[in-house]
């Protein structure tokens, strides 16, 4: 949740900003691949428990691949991985070189580690929630510095953003400790804390006060080593105006899950991404005031367009000729539909009892909704998937994540792969649907040369799963191994070490 700095600067600041605006870019797009994915370091003695391939030179033989960038699956083909890159990409016919380990891998495909766009490192808890779904105050969002990165990892996610923190610091240093071998994890675009205007009800987040204090706050937290930037919903015009400046004069993007500022208001200002698909956008929403938010946030304005009609193909136009990506983050708002496919037992598996107990009476509460509020959620969200569709066919850059927040019900790792099948629900083919998961992501933070697809020269972040998702989307569940930077970690003692702890830490 982030604000902007209206433009209100005396004469002084403003020739100060003016100055520093004529200065060269702070982090060219080199420095920034290096921050985000550094060079490997060796594993420690409290990581090796998690691998199953230790680093070497690899041959993945007889295995389907797909690749990331939407082409067709491919067939029998070899992947050889050397010093953490791909080194090759064959069929399996041709000869493999020497002194190589060879693991047949038939039945088995491959794709590119997931590159999760809305991926938090936090739980939503609900203090003392009853059945009725009643809970007390403070809402707290804990960090859940442990679980979260081995979720991750553990379901073929090997680079996140975290997409707006509620403990910059916590997520700094898990970053560090991560990159540095000394826990499992992936790869981390750290993004700062929300940037966030009066009215939300998330205490732990700073309020900003100005325009000011938006360029303030994301100066400050550039400084300390973040990333990227989110502003959220009750944020203004001119402090998001003011943030993006900011963000932008230091060469770093900035995202939004906005409310009180309307997704074209977002573009014209000059917003790099627009978080959850078309769902928070409150051009239409009833009342809807300048810079204030509404209580429908966008879902009134989505139900009420037709996704085919002249208003969606305009606002689809105006974003795409502004270059502005937007992020889908179907399952957090599958939610929100009666019906909706259960959560899986293994994901089950890694809430606590207090997070299990909570998702269950939310989904029931979502079940025995009334009629009326359960119609316009399934026609929202379907409204919600056809615009999606319509922003790719437009030439829209649509991202992936599955926001781990709502009722429980959206896990880490687990969510990325959910993701996947629901973006198959829309309508995709499932190898568009990974491109959105993995290129797509790749290409939105500058590091497409390095992650995102399977080529030579690439990095070995790499995905193995039994099956074929490219017939059968539901396979993209059966992770068997995960490669980041070449080495092979084991999905199955990543997910035995969070049991029951999703929710605690
Ligand atoms: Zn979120």
């Amino acid at each position: 949740m982030s604000r902007l700095y209206p433009r209100l600067c005396i004469v002084p600041l403003c020739a100060a900003l003016l100055l520093s605006a004529a200065a060269p870019a702070a982090q060219p797009p080199l420095a920034l691949a290096s921050r985000i994915l550094p060079t490997a370091a060796a594993p420690t003695p409290a990581v090796l428990p998690y691998i199953k391939v230790p680093a070497g030179r690899i041959a993945l033989t007889h295995v389907r691949v797909i690749d990331g960038t939407g082409q067709p699956a491919q067939a029998e083909r070899t992947i050889v991985i050397a010093d953490g890159k791909i080194v090759a990409v064959s069929p399996a016919t041709a000869p493999l070189p020497p002194d190589v380990r060879v693991l047949d891998l038939s039945g088995q495909t491959v794709l590119p580690g997931i590159v999760g766009m809305h991926d938090h490192l936090f739980y939503i808890a609900r203090p003392d929630i009853d059945a009725a779904g009643k809970s007390e105050p403070p809402l707290m969002v804990p960090e859940m510095a442990f679980s979260a990165p081995r979720l991750y990892l553990a379901n073929g996610v090997t680079t996140i953003r975290t997409t707006g923190s509620v403990e910059p610091n916590t997520d700094l240093n898990l970053k560090q400790m991560i990159d540095a071998g000394r826990i499992p994890g992936p790869h981390m675009d750290v993004t700062g804390p929300y940037l966030e205007g009066p009215g939300s009800p998330f205490i732990q987040m700073h309020i900003l006060k100005d325009a000011a204090d938006a360029r303030r706050t994301v100066a400050f937290w550039a400084d300390r080593g973040v990333t990227s930037f989110k502003a959220y919903m009750f944020i203004n015009r001119a402090e998001l105006k003011a943030a993006i400046d900011e963000a932008h004069r230091r060469g770093l993007k900035i995202t939004g899950h906005l409310c009180a500022v309307t997704y074209r208001e977002a573009a014209a200002l000059g917003i790099d991404d627009l978080e959850h698909g078309f769902f928070v956008n409150t051009e239409n929403d009833p009342g809807k005031k300048p810079d204030s938010c509404t209580k429908s946030d966008g879902e009134d304005t989505l139900a009420a367009m037709d996704p085919n009609g002249p208003a969606a193909k305009s606002l689809i136009a105006d974003l795409v000729s502004h270059h502005v990506a937007v992020t889908s983050t179907l399952p957090v708002f599958e939610q929100r539909v009666a019906g909706h496919a259960p959560l899986w037992p293994r994901a089950m598996a890694a809430l606590t009892p207090e997070a299990r107990e909570s998702y269950l009476y939310l989904r029931n509460l979502t079940a025995n909704a009334p009629e009326e509020t359960r119609a316009r959620n399934a026609v929202a969200f379907q409204h919600g998937l056809a615009m999606e569709r319509a922003f790719v066919a437009a030439g829209g850059l649509l991202l992936a994540g599955p926001d781990p927040t709502g009722n429980g019900g959206v896990v880490p790792g687990f969510g990325d792969l959910r993701e996947i099948e629901l973006l198959v629900e829309a309508g995709f083919s499932p190898e568009q649907a990974v491109r959105v998961a993995t290129l797509n992501g790749a290409t939105y933070l500058g590091l497409q040369a390095r992650i995102g697809s399977i080529a030579p020269g690439k990095d070995a972040d790499l995905l193995v799963v039994k099956g074929d998702p490219s017939r059968t989307i539901t396979d993209i569940q059966n992770v068997e191994l995960v490669f980041k930077d070449g080495i092979g970690y084991d999905p199955g003692a990543l997910l035995q070490s969070v049991r029951g702890r999703y929710g605690e830490y």
